[in-house]
Parts: C-alpha cells; sequence; structure tokens
C-alpha cells in the first residue's frame, strides 16, 4: 500500500518538526490531498490509523480535496477537468496546474 509509506512519512516528518519546537503533543494534521495526486484518501486515512505512536498518538488527521486545474499552455485558458483536456482554441493538450501533490498545510501541537 503507497499510502502507507506516504504517512509513515509524514507522520515521521511530524514528529522531528514537533521535538525541534518541544512538542508535548499533536494534536491535529491538515493534509491537502489532490484529486490527481494518485492518492486515495481512505486508505491514507485508514493508514494514518496505524501511524498514530509517539507525538501522534492523539492527533486526528484533516484531509482537504483539492480538486485538478487544468489549463492551456499556449493561451492560458482555463480547461475543464471533465473535458477531452485539450483547448478548444488552439488545439494544445491541457497542463495540469493543480491537483496533483500532497501537502502537509498545518500542525497544530501543544508547546508547554
Ligand atoms: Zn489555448
Amino acid at each position: 500500500m503507497h499510502e502507507y509509506s506516504l504517512v509513515r512519512a509524514l507522520a515521521d516528518r511530524v514528529e522531528a518538526e514537533a521535538r525541534s519546537r518541544q512538542a508535548i503533543a499533536v494534536h491535529r494534521l491538515t493534509v491537502a490531498i489532490g484529486a490527481v495526486s494518485g492518492v486515495e484518501p481512505r486508505l491514507f486515512e485508514a493508514a494514518f490509523t496505524l501511524c498514530r505512536e509517539g507525538l501522534l498518538a492523539d492527533a486526528e488527521l484533516e484531509i482537504r480535496r483539492v480538486e485538478a486545474c487544468w489549463s492551456c499552455p499556449g493561451c492560458g485558458r482555463d480547461i475543464a477537468s471533465d473535458s477531452t483536456l485539450r483547448c478548444d482554441l488552439c488545439g494544445q493538450p491541457a497542463r495540469l496546474d493543480a491537483g496533483d501533490d500532497l501537502v502537509l498545510e498545518r500542525i497544530e501541537m501543544e508547546v508547554p
């Protein structure tokens, strides 16, 4: 499960970040998952429950879904994701502007 290794890496990163700020617990993480990032939010969530330990033992995961945004590299028009992904005017294949990555947006931690 590729989500598991992503969550594992994320959890390690958050844990390191929390420790460097002398936090005693992490309450919540917000992660943005792009619609075409290849990450399945449900699996990501399931994997997260397996990685909740240490400072993250009681952490909650909030997932923000980011829709894919496409545009034409030629004329810059926005292209709808449900279309053929080609520009009506110049016929160029659409370029993906957003929605292809996984971003850790926020960590809420308790620092005494
Ligand atoms: Zn165009």
